[in-house]
C-alpha cells in the first residue's frame, strides 16, 4: 500500500531548519495542504518546490477532509499536511485528517523536524523527563492540572503574556512556581528569560513583548531553589546598594523588590563579599 498522506514538520523560524526529506517529500506530493498559503508559498519558493496550496484549518476542516479522502481513494492522489510553523498536529486540527485516514485505512507518515514546545522545554533546563503541554494558555486548563510534578509547556501570544504571568502570579497553585519564557527561537532575537512571575512580569514590562512566546513552569524543589541564578540579575543594584546602605538593609530592598525571602537574600550577598 502506497503512503498517501505525508505530515510534514516545517522551521519555527529560521528558515534552513527545513529537512532535506522534509523538502523531498513536498517536492514529490500532488497537493499541499497548509493553514495560511502565504506563509506555507515563502517556504516553498525558498526551496524552490512548486505545489498547488490548499488551506486546511479549523473553519473549513469538516468539508475539507471527505475531499481529501475522497481524492486519495478515488483519485490516488498523494497529500502533504504542513502548518505554519513546526509540527503539524501541536495546536492544530490536523489530528482530524490522520484519524479520517485511520478510518479509511490510507497509509500516512509524519516527517519529522521542528516543535516549539520540545524547543522550548529543551532550552528551558527545567525538569524534562516529566511534562505536560497544554497548548495555548487558558486559565481554566491551568486550573484543571492535578499532577503538578510535571514541567508544563504552554504557548502565549505577545499581547497576552504579561496578564498570563499576572494569573500564574495570583495563583494558589502556580504562584510559587519557577518560570521560564522563551521568545523568538531560531530566529535572531531568541530569548530565554527565567525567574518567578514578579520579576517576568517586571521584565516585560520593561522589555515590550514582541514575537512568538513558549511559558514553561516546574514546581519540583531542585528548580525552586534556583534564588540564586535570579539574584545573579540584580548584581549591579546589589553592589550598587551595598555599598550606599547596610547588608541588612539591602537584603530588605532586594527581597522585597524579587519576592525571595530575605535570609537567602542575606547570604547570597554575603557570599558575594567573602568571595
Ligand atoms: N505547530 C507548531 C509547533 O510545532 O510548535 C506550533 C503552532 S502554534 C499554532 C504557534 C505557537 O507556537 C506560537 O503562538 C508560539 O506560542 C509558539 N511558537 C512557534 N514558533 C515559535 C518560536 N520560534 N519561538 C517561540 N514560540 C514559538
Amino acid at each position: 500500500m502506497k503512503t498517501s498522506l505525508y505530515i510534514v514538520s516545517t522551521p519555527i523560524g529560521n528558515i534552513i531548519d527545513f529537512t532535506m526529506r522534509g523538502v523531498e517529500i513536498l517536492n514529490t506530493v500532488d497537493i499541499i495542504l497548509c493553514e495560511d498559503t502565504r506563509i506555507t508559498n515563502k517556504l516553498l519558493v525558498n526551496n524552490s518546490i512548486n505545489k498547488p496550496l490548499v488551506v486546511y484549518n479549523d473553519h473549513n476542516v469538516d468539508i475539507i477532509i471527505p475531499k481529501v479522502i475522497d481524492n486519495i481513494l478515488n483519485n490516488n492522489k498523494v497529500y502533504a499536511l504542513v502548518s505554519d510553523a513546526g509540527t503539524p498536529l501541536i495546536s492544530d486540527p490536523g489530528y482530524k485528517l490522520v484519524n479520517a485516514c485511520i478510518k479509511n485505512n490510507i497509509k500516512y507518515t509524519a516527517i519529522p523536524g521542528p516543535c516549539a514546545a520540545i524547543n522550548a522545554l529543551v532550552l528551558s533546563g527545567l525538569p524534562s523527563d516529566k511534562f505536560l503541554f497544554i497548548g495555548f494558555f487558558n486559565s481554566k486548563k491551568l486550573d484543571e492540572i492535578k499532577d503538578i510534578d510535571n514541567t508544563i509547556i504552554m504557548y502565549e501570544s505577545p499581547n497576552r503574556i504579561i496578564g498570563t504571568l499576572e494569573y500564574i502570579k495570583n495563583s494558589d497553585k502556580f504562584k510559587y512556581s519557577n518560570i521560564v519564557v522563551v521568545r523568538e527561537m531560531t530566529k535572531i532575537f531568541e530569548e530565554v528569560v527565567r525567574g518567578n512571575a514578579e520579576y517576568l512580569i517586571d521584565h516585560f514590562n520593561k522589555n515590550k513583548p514582541r514575537g512568538e512566546f513558549v511559558i514553561l513552569l516546574s514546581q519540583q524543589k531542585e528548580t525552586l531553589n534556583n534564588n540564586e541564578e535570579m539574584l545573579n540579575n540584580y548584581l549591579d543594584l546589589i553592589n550598587l546598594l551595598v555599598y550606599k546602605i547596610s547588608l541588612k538593609d539591602t537584603s530588605i530592598v532586594i527581597s522585597k523588590y524579587t519576592k525571595i525571602n530575605k535570609n537567602t537574600v542575606y547570604n547570597f550577598i554575603k557570599s558575594l563579599h567573602n568571595d
